[in-house]
């Protein structure tokens, strides 16, 4: 049984950094249970989707990342019009929302990003543009662009670049970004699986800014490789902090840890570590729905990564959100995932009703 007073903590949006320890600790029944007792609370009965595409406009990238399974150094890069043309067809499908997101490449600037987001909006003014990382952020303000993708001594960008360049993003037509280059924002970690890419001090002040011009953002973990729970932990309070300082996460999204196709899982998998298993996951996701309850209502359980099967369980364990149709997914398909590229409006309705809720299609900031 869980003890009462940490019950009533969480049901305030209070619980502890010792509580959260012993809630990744608990038997698991008792864990989701409590989990999915504050998503009623939380948001009801009501289980959201959204229509929309991810476009990755390239596959290369100077990173270094040790998880990536995505990069290729003979990979593709798209021009505008193919960008276009993929944004025409998600369109004739419904889909409300474009996700554009791609690797790190030198001749890549500032006037590139904006170019692809302006192309976009002056043909399908109605989209919603959700697109760059906080990385991406990071490299088109100036920053991650020495040897090897960056490195501490070439990613000093000013304040004043990342919010400036944040400000063109959006005069160019940015609305939104996916809060990912998160991983595990705790440095020690972040120095051993992305030495190159920007720390968790950066990623704070990227997404920090865009939260004050308006841009509202996600909130991403990638969990399951060298992290401990106490890393977790940390990762969501840090999460947690700065959503009461700016209140612009719109949701939280556990990602899975893929060990297929790149340098960190091949040492896992070599060592008989096959990565989460479906309860790892499930813990996760419970535990985000209690550290971030009061917070963050919207905890995602995307579907690409665990499966249609465990997302639907999810939706019991604290998760209130199924993600989006995709139609187009590359990053999880390279490492490993095997749960396709595109799900139908008709199939999320079908999961979400036979899960006892009640399907609702979403926009990208939950408005409707
Ligand atoms: S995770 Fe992103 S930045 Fe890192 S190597 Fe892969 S594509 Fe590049």
């Amino acid at each position: 049984m869980l003890p009462t007073d940490l019950i009533d903590r969480a049901y305030r949006g209070d619980c502890t950094k010792e509580d959260a320890a012993l809630l990744a600790t608990a038997p698991p029944t008792e864990l989701f249970r409590l989990a999915d007792e504050l998503r009623v609370e939380a948001v009801g009965d009501v289980v959201s989707y959204i229509p929309n595409r991810n476009i990755n406009f390239t596959n290369r990238c100077i990173g270094t990342c040790r998880f990536c399974a995505f990069k290729d150094p003979d990979g593709y890069r798209l021009g505008i019009s193919e960008i276009l043309t993929k944004v025409d067809e998600a369109v004739s499908l419904g889909a409300t929302e474009i996700c554009i997101q791609g690797g790190l490449l030198p001749d890549m600037h500032l006037t590139n990003y904006c170019e692809i987001l302006e192309s976009v909006k002056s043909d399908f003014p109605a989209i919603h543009l959700h697109a760059y990382s906080p990385m991406e952020v990071w490299y088109a303000a100036g920053g991650g662009r020495g040897e090897g993708g960056g490195g501490s001594e070439d990613r000093d960008c000013a304040g004043a670049g990342v919010r400036d360049t944040l400000a063109a993003l959006k005069k160019a037509g940015l609305d939104t970004m996916p809060g990912t280059a998160a991983e595990i924002l705790v440095d020690d970690v972040r120095t051993k699986i992305c030495p190159d890419k920007l720390n968790t001090a950066q990623w704070i002040e990227v997404v920090g800014a865009a939260h004050s011009l308006g841009i509202r953002t996600t909130a991403t973990i990638m969990y399951g490789h060298i992290e401990t729970v106490r890393d977790r932990i940390d990762h969501l309070f840090l999460i947690r902090n700065l959503q009461d300082e700016t209140h612009g996460f719109t949701e939280f999204v556990p990602l899975s840890f893929m060990p297929y196709n790149n340098e960190l899982g091949e040492g896992m998998l070599a060592g008989g570590n096959y990565g989460n298993t479906g309860i790892d996951d499930l813990r996760m996701h419970a535990l985000a729905r209690i550290v971030l309850h009061n917070r963050i209502p919207n905890i995602q359980a995307s579907w690409v990564k665990l499966g249609k099967k465990l997302a639907q369980y999810a939706l019991h364990c604290g998760a209130n959100d199924l993600g989006g149709t995709l139609m187009e997914e590359k990053i999880s398909k390279s490492a490993g995932s095997t749960s396709g590229e595109y799900m139908p409006p008709s199939e999320f309705d079908w999961i979400i009703e036979n899960a006892g809720r009640i399907p609702v299609v979403r926009d990208t900031i939950y408005s409707h």
